[in-house]
């Protein structure tokens, strides 16, 4: 998994190399989730073959009261050919497992529909990005969040919500407005300064720091380049590593070439020392 990410990635990369890889990427799945054990050749057959010996004896070691949804079959809502007769939600919710949910905004309501990211700990919940819509009649997420979130308080206790964001662009951050002086809600703020400053980054974009949800701990990755505030995050418990826009099967844009290389150099060298299971974006294009 690490040398696939590396070779696709390119260590060494030259613009041109990244764009290629990552267009080769995207050609593998029409999903907004690269499934990173879709190798092709022998070599990474053998290695995929003990990855996947690894991850078992793993999690043969965990509880097995843990069921979790096969994020590759999920059927995601995709807008209509005509709105008006679209009967999709404003709003999908999947619920991965007993405290992770992937929120995906209808096409209807907004042509990005941005996926949303919802990960809760003992002690806090932690919200990435609010979509692309700020009126909550069109797009009611903080009715839906505090909904999800309130469910889980009955059975495990208050959590605070932490509203954070994978980047500073509109489609990301739109709905902010309706968690605003929300009770026990915190919004990180868009620009760098904010992001350093809530999750206690001294060196930004090098330093990696864990972020603690309560017996769930999150690393926030700095990953500058499709935009400078951009942040990937890794959750240590499904070992999800959501990568926003910076990554993922589609149109990639980039801001910052130099800064762009650089993060997709040290989220390869992250997979090195680090399981992930899905590697996950947040638009589908
Ligand atoms: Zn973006």
């Amino acid at each position: 998994m690490n040398t696939f990410l590396s070779q696709k990635l390119g260590m060494s990369s030259t613009k041109r190399d990244i764009n290629n890889s990552i267009r080769r990427h995207a050609e593998l799945k029409a999903s907004p989730i690269l499934n990173i054990s879709a190798h092709t050749n022998d070599t990474m057959k053998t290695k995929t073959s003990i990855l996947l010996l690894t991850l078992f004896l793993v999690y043969s070691c965990e509880p097995l009261n843990e069921k979790t949804v096969d994020l590759n079959a999920q059927h995601w809502i995709h807008g209509s050919v005509n709105c008006e007769e679209n009967t999709d939600l404003p709003i999908q919710v999947v619920r991965y497992n007993s405290n992770t949910w992937i929120l995906r905004q209808s096409k209807c309501t907004n042509y990005e529909a941005p996926f949303l990211y919802l990960f809760i700990g003992n002690d806090k919940a932690l919200l990435m990005d609010t979509g692309a819509t700020e009126d909550e009649d069109i797009f009611p997420l903080y009715k839906t969040v505090k909904g999800i979130v309130d469910e889980w308080a009955q059975n495990n206790g208050p959590v605070e919500l932490i509203v954070a964001h994978t980047h500073k662009h509109g489609d990301h951050y739109a709905a902010d407005r309706q968690f605003a002086e929300k009770a026990n809600t915190t919004i990180v703020g868009l620009e760098v300064e904010d992001v350093e400053a809530f999750f206690n980054l001294s060196n930004w974009p090098e330093q990696i720091v864990d972020f603690d949800l309560g017996n769930r701990s999150m690393k926030i990755i700095p990953i500058p380049g499709h935009q400078a505030a951009s942040i990937a995050v890794y959750d240590t418990s499904t070992r999800f590593l959501l990568t926003g826009d910076t990554f993922y099967p589609g149109r990639l844009y980039v801001q910052d070439w130099d800064a762009f290389t650089k993060s997709i150099q040290r989220l390869a060298e992250f997979t090195e020392n680090n399981e992930i299971s899905y590697i996950l974006g947040t638009i589908l294009r």
